[in-house]
């Protein structure tokens, strides 16, 4: 009951679908993992569908919004954002059932209480009506999760400086991006401060805002064209190192395996 868990369904630009809870509960952040999918892993950690309270969507790209309507109206699960996140579900073409009963609005850096957690969330640049990161709160203990922002903002330092677990976007080796096969359109896009970060702002971010009770790191929405797990993990890893910092934790997601359940002591 007092520990946070943590489960990530997959993450990166085909889908992105989190848990966050404890041992009774949990919320689901974004929605852009099959529904097959993510009950095949609940099944396995025997976490019951009636015990996901709400689902807390961070901005309306497709990766992160596929499903939400099966998780809105299907299963009757809350969906939460800002006004602005869900005035670009309503607006997004690619989601044809749109959200109505389910839909519930949050405001930024106002707390929302469920149960056990206090939940905020904070708009972070990308190029969309709004994206936000999430922190949620059980106790005295902080998950924070932030992906997709093309630039570390300062409310983002704030709560990766507060967080005791963090995912945090890793999604391009900037080498790769400039040298590979993506138009000159979108590399600009992904470079850009409305873009993704690559694994040299998020080492920089991370030496610049490490404390001793970040006890662990999840590397987050990694490009299957431009990057690695192994070569995020190596990049972060070696710039913190460099830095004499040692990290507890640091774990690249993958996109398509989903994680082991962590459950932090
Ligand atoms: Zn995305
Ligand atoms: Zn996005």
């Amino acid at each position: 009951m007092e520990q946070i868990h943590f489960l990530s369904f997959g993450s990166g630009s085909s889908g992105n679908c989190y848990f966050v809870g404890n041992a009774e509960y949990g919320f689901f952040i974004d929605a852009g993992i099959s529904p097959r999918k993510v009950k095949a892993e609940l099944k396995k950690y025997q976490i019951q569908l009636k015990n996901i309270l709400g689902l807390f969507v961070t901005h309306s790209h497709y990766d992160h919004t596929k499903y939400v309507s099966s998780w809105g109206e299907k299963y009757g699960i809350p969906v939460f954002s800002t006004e602005k996140v869900h005035l670009g579900i309503d607006s997004n073409p690619m989601i044809a059932r749109k959200l109505s009963a389910s839909k519930k609005y949050i405001a930024h850096s106002e707390k929302s209480i469920i149960k056990d957690f206090e939940i905020e969330c904070f708009h972070v640049p990308h190029d969309t009506h709004d994206c936000v990161g999430y922190s949620f709160q059980l106790r005295n203990k902080r998950l924070t999760i932030i992906t997709d922002l093309g630039a570390v903002c300062d409310i983002a330092k704030e709560h990766i400086r507060k967080a005791n677990y963090l995912i945090l976007e890793a999604n391009y080796d900037e080498m790769m991006l400039r040298n590979g096969i993506y138009p000159s359109y979108l590399k600009r896009r992904v470079l850009s401060n409305l873009g993704h970060l690559s694994n040299e702002q998020t080492a920089k971010c991370l030496v610049e805002n490490w404390h001793n009770n970040l006890d662990a790191v999840f590397l987050c929405h990694l490009s299957g064209e431009n990057n690695s797990p192994k070569l995020a993990y190596e990049t972060i890893f070696n710039e913190l190192s460099k830095n004499n910092i040692q990290p507890k934790l640091l774990f690249p997601l993958e996109r398509k395996t989903p994680s082991d359940l962590y459950i932090f002591e």
